[in-house]
């Protein structure tokens, strides 16, 4: 069975101290409120560290938000798979619209960091999602099957340890949220596509979020939806409150 999953990303919010501070809030809440999916944060690397002193990680599950292409050396500025494993994080996001619109990354680098993710033991939360003019122009299943394939040379050992993220991009942080039906549509599209490679029990068992825009009051709706499995949450999970609310939506 696949898992439910509420994941947060913090992206470039928030000081070490404020970080430690809100993933404490988290936790607290965790531990006192009955919750039926996985919780995890994903943080700047610099606070990976001192968030996973402050939280219990059979509880609340901490990633990074990103990972280098490379396993180590001259590369100024990086921070490889293992570095993050070394950490005591286990998850980690890869692919983010973000990163691929303001920092280049495409399916050669995405392909490497995912197998250096899984060298490390790190589950890649991997993101997918069309840009608005792909939605309007309706090449969006296209757009996103041929994301999805970038992760077809894996072993199908090695793609059932993958999460998937479905984010249009036109929803990120803009307030706009697809429909919970948008959003079921393309998840049942990506359950497809990954079916039509490794077969109906892997995609049975991938858990595949939701992304952009989601918040406590259209999380129930949108979780609801039989291929929806949760949420990856940017600005909503910098409010431990909105965050429980959007875990809580799975109650
Ligand atoms: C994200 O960046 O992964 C995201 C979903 O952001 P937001 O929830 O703010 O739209």
């Amino acid at each position: 069975m696949r898992k439910n999953i509420v994941a947060g990303n913090w992206k470039m919010n928030t000081t070490v101290q404020e970080g430690v501070s809100l993933a404490g809030e988290v936790m607290a809440a965790l531990k006192s409120t009955a919750h039926n999916c996985d919780v995890v944060i994903c943080t700047p690397f610099t606070h990976l560290v001192p968030v996973a002193g402050v939280i219990d990680q059979n509880i609340l599950g901490l990633g990074a938000e990103n990972c280098a292409d490379h396993t180590s050396g001259a590369y100024t500025g990086e921070v490889s798979a293992q570095m993050v494993a070394s950490t005591g994080a286990n998850y980690v996001i890869l692919g983010h619209s973000e990163r691929r619109q303001y920092y280049g990354e495409n399916n050669e680098t995405l392909k490497a960091k995912t197998r250096l993710a899984l060298d490390n033991n790190l589950t890649p939360i991997f993101c997918v999602g069309e840009v608005l003019e792909e939605r309007e122009n309706g090449t969006y299943n296209d757009v996103v099957k041929a994301q999805v394939e970038a992760l077809f040379d894996l072993s199908a050992d090695d793609f059932s340890k993958i999460v998937i993220a479905y984010e249009p991009v036109w929803a990120i942080g803009t307030g706009k949220t697809a429909t919970a039906d948008q959003a079921q549509d393309m998840h049942a599209h990506i359950r497809q596509v990954i079916a039509d490679k490794y077969g109906k029990e892997i995609a049975e068992n991938t858990s595949i979020l939701y992304g952009g825009s989601c918040k406590p009051g259209n999380a129930r709706e949108l979780f609801a939806k039989p291929d929806v499995d949760g949420g990856l949450i940017g600005g909503a999970a910098l409010k431990a409150a909105d965050f429980m609310g959007i875990v809580e939506a799975f109650n």
